[in-house]
């Protein structure tokens, strides 16, 4: 629902402000999926809604469930599709929102990257993804965003910043920055930018090698934004927020698990104390890369080396809706 739109024509109606506060509360609530269901608007009003707006820009495609994840393929308006994840931690939700249909960075432990970029997500599909759940999981609500769907999130970055006044604004979906996280594959100039808002929302990066051949192999922006360029930009980002970093790390067989790479990735943490490493299994993909079976002894060495680390619980692979398995087929 473009708020602007309905705004608008409401007020083309000559209707009291009263009604377009109630339509917004009612559609931020995430209890309806369409305007006729909205029992305290007049039914008249609420036809004419009906038939001029969709209340929401995607429609569930498919929806898959397992014991602690949903996931569902969602269709936009111009037939494309792209999914979303909620995942349930038990004391809370968390709904992994996309930014984009596709992705142009290619990583090749990541299916999403297979598709190549088809177009960005407008502010309406992306916000459209935070009422589907909410809506889906009644009275349950969304408490956490991650920004780690689909896409590249800096790469959308005006439609994000609106996105994020939106998820932030007390009036609409009320999600405080601390429980909102943005995961970057590594655009050293948008970090600079982001840290400029100096906003709450937390940051984090996908690392995954701190050797730069290795990194430049598994992604290949890489290339583009060296490893130095990023330690700058994030170094710049901690001076300025006092913030931590997430350091995401998949760990893959071979590739990122040797000894060396404990060293390096030290290297690359250098005196900066607000850094933390992510370690994530890697989730099977397709024609995907083979997961590491060092984990339990590259923690040990993680731990001796003084690097602070957490191992992140995967949720959600029987339905492949965990990180890097995302994918649509249109
Ligand atoms: S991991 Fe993220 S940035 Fe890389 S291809 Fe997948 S969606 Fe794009």
């Amino acid at each position: 629902m473009n708020i602007d739109n309905v705004r608008q024509y409401l007020k083309s109606l000559s209707l009291p402000d009263f009604r377009t506060r109630q339509i917004i509360k009612n559609y931020f609530s995430g209890r309806f999926d369409n305007f006729v269901a909205m029992s305290d608007l007049p039914l008249a009003l609420r036809n004419d809604l009906d038939a001029r707006f969709p209340l929401l820009s995607v429609t569930e495609s498919t929806l898959l469930v397992s014991e602690d994840s949903k996931k569902a393929a969602l269709r936009l308006h111009d037939g494309l599709h792209i999914e979303s994840v909620l995942m349930d931690y038990g004391e809370w939700t968390t709904a992994c929102i996309s930014t984009q249909v596709g992705c142009p960075l290619a990583c090749t432990f990541c299916a999403t990257g297979k598709m190549g970029l088809k177009r960005n997500l407008t502010v309406e599909e992306i916000i459209d993804q935070i009422i589907f759940w909410k809506n889906k999981s009644f009275p349950t609500r969304v408490d956490r965003i991650v920004f780690m769907g689909m896409g590249e999130p800096f790469l959308n970055w005006d439609n994000l910043l609106e996105a994020l006044k939106i998820i932030n604004n007390k009036d609409y979906l009320n999600i405080g920055s601390r429980k909102i996280s943005i995961s970057t594959a590594g655009i050293a100039p948008k970090i600079i930018d982001f840290a400029n808002l100096n906003t709450e929302i937390n940051l984090a990066l996908s690392l995954h090698s701190a050797d730069q051949k290795v990194r430049d192999l598994l992604m290949p922006i890489s290339k583009s934004f060296s490893l130095i360029d990023l330690k700058k930009a994030l170094d710049y980002y901690t001076h300025k927020t006092n913030r931590q970093v997430m350091l995401e790390y998949i760990l893959i067989d071979q590739q990122n698990d040797r000894p060396e790479d404990i060293k390096l990735i030290k290297q690359f943490i250098g005196s900066n104390f607000l850094f933390h490493v992510n370690i994530i299994p890697l989730n099977p993909v397709k024609g995907g890369l083979i997961p590491s079976t060092r984990q339990a002894e590259f923690t040990q060495d993680l731990d001796k080396a003084g690097i602070p680390f957490t191992v992140r619980r995967s949720i959600g692979r029987s339905i492949n809706s965990a990180c890097g398995q995302l994918i649509t087929q249109i």
